[in-house]
C-alpha cells in the first residue's frame, strides 16, 4: 500500500491485533460513556468498532467500572464486535487491577500514566503492582505520558539540574526531556521487573502539532517500542480534524507511529465515531491504508453552475461507505477502488482516466452528455435525466466484475 518505510520496532500484540514495524498503522478510539454502565459502554464500543476502530479504550476509574469490564467484553462479543479493550487507569489502577482479576484478564492492554500512579515511594510501588498484574496475565501495557499530567518529581529534578547549567535550556526543552524520560525510565523499570520488551507501547502526548513532532522524533530515535500517536486534546469539529492531521501527518510520513487516535471533542449530538473516520482519512490520504473506495471530485468553478456533480460525489461516497461492511467480505480489495466525479470535460476525462471508473458531467452550455471512462479507456456516454442512476449501475457492475470472487463450479 505504501512506499513510506516504517520505523523498525518490536511487534506488540494487543489481543489479536499486531502493532509495530510493517504491520498496518492501527486505528483506535476511546469511549465517553460511564464504564460502570456496561450496556451503554458496550453499545458505544460496538459502534466504534463497526466504524473501523480496531482497538477501543475505556476508562476504568473506580470499582463499579472495573466490575463492569467482563460484562462489556461479553456484550460486544455477543454483538459480533469482539474488539480488544484497553483499560485506562489513573491513580488507583494498582488497586483495581489487583482486586478485579477478571477485569485484568478481560482487558487486552492496560494504559498506565506514570504521572498519575502516586508520588514518592508509592510511585514505583504502585507502578510495579500494575506491571506484576500485566506479567501474570501476559498483557501488554501502554506507558502513556501526558503533557498535562507529567511526573512532577521528575520534572522538578530536571528543572533544577537545568538551572545549574552554565547555559540552561529553555523550559519547553526541559519539559520535552521530562516527558521522554518519564516514558523511557518507566519502560526500563517495567522490563527490569520482568515485563517483556514486546509488551510495551509508548505514548507521550501534547496538545500542539509542532510539540508533537519534536517529542515523537526524539522518542523514536531513543527506543524501538511501538508508538501510539495522537494529540492529547485535538479540539472540536473541524479544528480537531485539522489539528490532528497537521500533528500526525509529518510523523506518519517519516514512518513514525504504529497506532493513532484522534482525540476529538465531538460537537454536541455528533457521533463518537467521527474520531475513527478522521483517523482513517488521515491514513488513507497518506496511502498508508485504505478503508473504503476513494471518490475524487473537482472543486467546481464558473464552468458549471450545477451542483449535481457535488451532490453525486457526496452520494456516491456515502453509498460506497455504506456498502463496505458487506463489500469487504464479498469483494476483497474493493477499498482500493478509485472513482472520479468531475464537473465538466476540462479536467474530467483526464481525472477519469486516472480513476478506475469516472464520469464528467456536462458543464454550463455544454452538450448534456456525460462521458464515462473505465480502466483508463472511454466506455460510453450517458445522457438524459437518469445520468446519476445509470452511472451507479455501471459502478455496481464494475465492483462485481473486478472484485467479485471467482465462483468455482
Ligand atoms: S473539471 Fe471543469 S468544473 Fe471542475 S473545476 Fe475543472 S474546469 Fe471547473
Amino acid at each position: 500500500m505504501t512506499d513510506i518505510p516504517r520505523r523498525k520496532t518490536v511487534t506488540s500484540w494487543i489481543g489479536s491485533v499486531p502493532m509495530g514495524s510493517d504491520h498496518p498503522v492501527v486505528v483506535q478510539s476511546m469511549t465517553n460513556t460511564d464504564t460502570a454502565d456496561a450496556k451503554a459502554t458496550a453499545v458505544q464500543v460496538a459502534q466504534l468498532a463497526r466504524a473501523g476502530s480496531e482497538i477501543v479504550r475505556i476508562t476504568v476509574n473506580n470499582k463499579e467500572a472495573a466490575k463492569a469490564v467482563p460484562e462489556i467484553l461479553e456484550r460486544i462479543t455477543d454483538m459480533g464486535y469482539p474488539v480488544p479493550l484497553v483499560g485506562d487507569f489513573h491513580f488507583n489502577g494498582h488497586i483495581l487491577l489487583k482486586e478485579f482479576p477478571q477485569t485484568a484478564e478481560a482487558l487486552a492492554k492496560y494504559r498506565i500514566n506514570p504521572g498519575n500512579v502516586g508520588a514518592g515511594k508509592n510511585h514505583d510501588t504502585n507502578f510495579l503492582t500494575m506491571i506484576e498484574v500485566a506479567k501474570d496475565f501476559d498483557k501488554p501495557v501502554r506507558i502513556g505520558v501526558n503533557w498535562g499530567s507529567l511526573d512532577q518529581q521528575l520534572l522538578t529534578k530536571l528543572m533544577d539540574e537545568n538551572a545549574k547549567l552554565s547555559e540552561p535550556l529553555d523550559a519547553r526543552e526541559v519539559m520535552i526531556e521530562a516527558m521522554l524520560q518519564s516514558a523511557l525510565l518507566s519502560a526500563e523499570l517495567a522490563e527490569e521487573h520482568g515485563l517483556g520488551h514486546d509488551k510495551i507501547v509508548i505514548s507521550a502526548k501534547v496538545s500542539n502539532a509542532r510539540d508533537l513532532w519534536d517529542v515523537y522524533r526524539r522518542l523514536s530515535a531513543r527506543c524501538d517500542y511501538p508508538l501510539h500517536l495522537g494529540l492529547t486534546e485535538a479540539g472540536m469539529g473541524m479544528k480537531g480534524a485539522v489539528s490532528s492531521a497537521a500533528g500526525l501527518t509529518p510523523l506518519l510520513a517519516e514512518g513514525i507511529g504504529d497506532t493513532i487516535r484522534v482525540s476529538l471533542t465531538p460537537d454536541p449530538g455528533a457521533p463518537r465515531e467521527r474520531e475513527v473516520e478522521i483517523a482513517q482519512e488521515i491514513l488513507s490520504a497518506l496511502d498508508l491504508r485504505k478503508f473504503a473506495p476513494t471518490v475524487t471530485a473537482c472543486p467546481g468553478c464558473g464552468r458549471t453552475t450545477s451542483t449535481l456533480f457535488q451532490e453525486m460525489a457526496r452520494d456516491i461516497q456515502a453509498y460506497l461507505k455504506a456498502q463496505m461492511p458487506v463489500w469487504k467480505e464479498q469483494y476483497p480489495g474493493v477499498e482500493n477502488l478509485k472513482v472520479a466525479v468531475m464537473g465538466c470535460v476540462v479536467n474530467g476525462p483526464g481525472e477519469s482516466k486516472h480513476a478506475d471508473i469516472g464520469i464528467s458531467l456536462p458543464g454550463t452550455g455544454e452538450d448534456p452528455k456525460a462521458p464515462v471512462y473505465k480502466d483508463g479507456k472511454f466506455l460510453k456516454t450517458l445522457q438524459g435525466s437518469s445520468i446519476v442512476e445509470d452511472f451507479n449501475t455501471l459502478l455496481d457492475d464494475y465492483v462485481k466484475t473486478r472484485y467479485g470472487k471467482l465462483e468455482l463450479t
